[in-house]
């Protein structure tokens, strides 16, 4: 391209109403967003339980149990990589600063937006407590639930690549060119409201008022996390049955459709849905990221700084389609006329 084309393309785009400089679907969703959290905080300050419950939170989903699978996985990445890489590999390093998000903002966050979830489902739509499940044995109950909160988490996945708006927040997850089991963490903070509202609903549906033993979400992280692993497992006949790393490397893929291998711990979602594609035993490892590098990478050739590169990959979703932050950050690194 000339440089006298790219010119009159960078003064077009700064020529820009301040309106047009911006992703208004990702302005709505932050906004929902918001709105939940602050029902989240009003919920728990009524009963005095704010803190307690961050405190709860923080324990159960950032505890040892989490920390000691991470530490392990970490081991069995090292012993037998699908991939070989440098331990201090820049995708490692980056989604580590991921994994301090979660612990410092997004722990918080999806307390707040699983209370305000269940407090707005039971105060709005009271006869979705469906009063069958009273006589039902407390380990089918909670089986029941678990399975049909993995559901809603497939068709929020589906929804997070189906839709535009929500891919722009599901993409970052998405970006990672060097997937290993602190991809888990890589996720932006907005990306998690429609997938609380709608894992809200079946655990309102069958277990009302009472409670799901904190070991056993731990637990689901944890199957959830696992496949993030950057080892070859496939799980042979059992990954018919829980989603393998192998299986959801697939999805992670940088080549091909990825709207495939949706499911986070049951692959039987993507068998009634048509979309399972299961690895091969032996078959090579698939590149994994965004084809094109829509979104600013920590292996482009000459990347931000890690911290700087973890705001501009937040930010991106707030850029509008087709002039992304991409764009507009090359230009500052590099000045666009120059590029031409
Ligand atoms: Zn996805
Ligand atoms: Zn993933």
């Amino acid at each position: 391209m000339s440089r006298n084309a790219t010119d009159l393309q960078v003064s077009a785009r700064t020529r820009r109403r301040p309106h047009q400089r911006l992703y208004l679907p990702s302005f709505v969703l932050a906004a929902v967003t918001a709105w939940f959290v602050w029902e989240g905080v009003t919920t728990l300050q009524r009963y005095g339980e704010l803190g307690s419950a961050l405190a709860g939170a923080r324990a159960e989903l950032a505890g040892p149990l989490v920390l000691v699978f991470v530490a392990v996985a970490l081991g069995c990445e090292r012993l037998w990589p699908a991939e070989r890489r440098r331990l201090l590999a820049k995708g490692h390093l980056q989604d580590a600063l991921y994994l301090a998000l979660f612990v410092g903002v997004m722990i918080p966050l999806i307390t707040l937006l699983g209370v305000a979830s269940a407090h707005l489902l039971v105060a709005h739509v009271a006869w979705l407590e469906a009063p069958w499940t009273k006589s039902w044995p407390r380990w089918l109950l909670v089986g029941v639930t678990l399975v049909a909160m993995d559901g809603c988490n497939w068709l929020t996945h589906w929804a997070d690549h189906r839709y535009a708006a929500l891919w722009r927040v599901h993409a970052i997850h998405h970006s990672q060119e060097e997937v290993s089991i602190l991809t888990t963490f890589r996720t932006h903070p907005l990306v998690h409201t429609a997938s609380f509202v709608a894992a809200a609903v079946p655990v309102i549906a069958l277990m009302g008022a009472r409670p799901i033993a904190p070991v056993l979400i731990t637990v689901y992280l944890c199957l959830g996390a696992l496949p993030h692993a950057n080892v070859p497992w496939t799980f042979g006949p059992l990954g018919k049955v829980v989603v393998s790393p192998a299986y959801h490397r697939i999805h992670h893929r940088a080549d091909g459709r990825n709207d495939i291998n949706l499911a986070i711990v049951l692959p039987i979602w993507d068998i009634l849905a048509r979309r399972a594609v299961f690895p091969e035993r032996g078959a090579t490892p698939c590149r994994t990221g965004l084809a094109g590098r829509p979104i600013p990478v920590e292996q482009d050739a000459v990347p931000l700084r890690l911290p700087l590169l973890l705001l501009v990959q937040l930010a991106e979703p707030f850029a509008p389609a087709g002039t992304t932050s991409r764009e507009t950050y090359d230009q500052t690194r590099w000045g666009a006329p120059a590029r031409g």
